[in-house]
């Protein structure tokens, strides 16, 4: 991707806020979203509603945090959660990230240390998902907290707030935290029936490995008849 891609990606990015609030992971302008493009972090502004906000509202800042004009248009502020995209840009090969404050993550938040492996389907982020400590909003040390819970994981829940997830594209990123949203929800509902039985750290690898497997075919198949 390169700097003639912007236009589409500050519409994907509206497009994606508008799915934040419909998929019911966040209300009225919390949460945010963001996009790598090389050196350049497009961003959704701060304090604006998604069902209000437009293309040109999108922020772009460089990776250490230094805003960028926009494209003639006025400049918004960039999300008060910059600096944990930044951190998470840093810390990983994430090309997009988005922020939530659903209420299934956030219930859990509130009451457990980690999402536990109920289901298979959480080996996309990466396994069981930490619970980072609380951190008042928009500070480095929520960044910096973020981070380290994120270690070896493509999501992580931040206690009493929200979560964080990321992937190689927006799509990805997207889909991972409506797949958190699944999964915690899933959890709340078999903690209703008793305990929950648990996968193992060698189940979740066997299907970790499966789903490997099958993709490396899935590449190889169109290749090998060409
Ligand atoms: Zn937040």
């Amino acid at each position: 991707m390169n700097r003639s891609d912007l236009p589409e990606l500050r519409a994907q990015l509206v497009g994606y806020s508008a799915r934040l609030l419909s998929d019911g992971l966040a209300v009225g302008s919390a949460g945010n979203i963001s996009v790598r493009l090389g050196e350049i972090i497009a961003i959704t502004p701060s304090g604006i509603r998604y069902d209000e906000m437009r293309p040109a509202d999108v922020c772009l800042v460089t990776l250490d945090g230094a805003q960028l004009p926009g494209d003639g248009e006025p400049t918004e502020t960039p999300s008060s959660e910059t600096p944990m995209h930044l951190a998470i840009y840093a810390a990983t090969d994430a090309a997009a990230v988005v922020h939530t404050h659903s209420p299934e993550v956030i219930a859990l938040s509130a009451t457990r240390p980690e999402l536990p492996a109920i289901h298979y389907a959480i080996t996309a982020l990466g396994g069981p998902v930490r619970v980072a400590p609380y951190v008042r909003f928009g500070s480095d040390s929520l960044a910096a907290a973020a981070v380290t819970a994120l270690d070896g994981r493509a999501a992580v829940i931040l206690r009493n707030h929200g979560a964080v997830t990321y992937g190689r594209d927006l799509a990805e990123a997207y889909e991972r935290a409506v797949l958190l949203e699944w999964l915690a929800r899933t959890y709340r509902l078999a903690l209703s029936y008793g305990e929950p039985a648990t996968l193992s750290p060698a189940e979740l690898d066997e299907v970790a490995a499966e789903t490997r497997r099958r993709r490396y075919g899935e590449r190889r198949g169109p290749q090998a008849s060409s």
